[in-house]
């Protein structure tokens, strides 16, 4: 049986930063067993076999029941993984814990968890983006990942619902007119304003209209892998799974 779902404060935050992760979560009802999240007293997520640090990401889910866990050279992510009791880490960067504005931390953490609703609910719209569309932006001359991908739009929205619904309206949107003006991913927080609406916003359909629309240069692309797991991707099989899911997969949240 897996874990209850819960939070790993091992930057000590405050009673009420912790209260806000916990009112987070309360948005993400069908999440209750096997998340983890780390509110980590480190700024950066290392890889144990290369040199390279992620630096400059403000959290990430990490999967326990995929191979990819086991890159991460992370005290508690080994302890979790040698459990066995999750399926995933959520991990927020030190600097995002203790920021100052609240709306980012929430919206950080309400990012991070509707991946793990995706992931859970649609793993098909992650497939996607993780072996067909994210290697192959470039090629594909598409924008960075932030504004191009349905999966990432989709946490971002979801992540301004939850900052609203915890934090009002004003102190969310004030957050993303600040973002908008002035932050260092401005023209994402602009695509998300001008995406703003009552309309729900389809990701996997999204996802499937990509994947459609590429469908030639992207079964090239990924024959001329070198990636082992990128090369047996059938982006066909892909479209196939997302026909047959129709409209409403994911279910808005909240
Ligand atoms: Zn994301």
């Amino acid at each position: 049986m897996l874990a209850r779902t819960g939070i790993h404060n091992r930057t000590r935050v405050g009673r009420n930063r912790r209260a806000l992760a916990e009112a987070v979560l309360g948005c993400y009802p069908g999440l209750s067993r096997g998340i983890c999240v780390l509110l980590d007293s480190e700024e950066e997520l290392r890889l144990k076999k290369s040199p390279w640090k992620r630096t400059g990401i403000l959290g990430a889910l990490i999967p326990l029941d995929h191979p990819a866990g086991g890159d991460i050279n992370h005290p508690v992510v080994s302890r979790l993984l040698e459990a066995g009791k999750h399926t995933v880490c959520l991990w927020i960067a030190r600097r995002v814990c203790r920021h100052r504005c609240a709306a980012e931390f929430a919206w950080v953490v309400a990012h991070e968890l509707r991946h793990a609703q995706q992931r859970q609910t649609c793993p098909v719209m992650l497939g996607a983006d993780r072996l067909a569309l994210r290697p192959h932006l470039r090629q594909l001359s598409l924008p960075r990942l932030e504004i191009t991908l349905p999966s990432e739009l989709d946490a971002d929205l979801t992540a301004w619902r939850v900052t609203r619904s915890i934090l009002g309206q004003a102190v969310a949107d004030a957050y993303v007119r600040e973002q908008a003006e002035d932050g260092p991913a401005m023209d994402c927080y602009r695509a998300l304003q001008a995406m703003d609406s009552d309309e729900p916003y389809d990701a996997p359909q999204e996802t499937l209209a990509l994947l459609r629309h590429h469908r030639r240069r992207l079964t090239c692309l990924i024959r001329e892998s070198c990636d082992l797991d990128v090369f047996g991707y059938r982006v066909g099989d892909a479209i196939r799974k997302l026909e047959d899911a129709g409209p409403g997969a994911l279910p808005q949240t909240p």
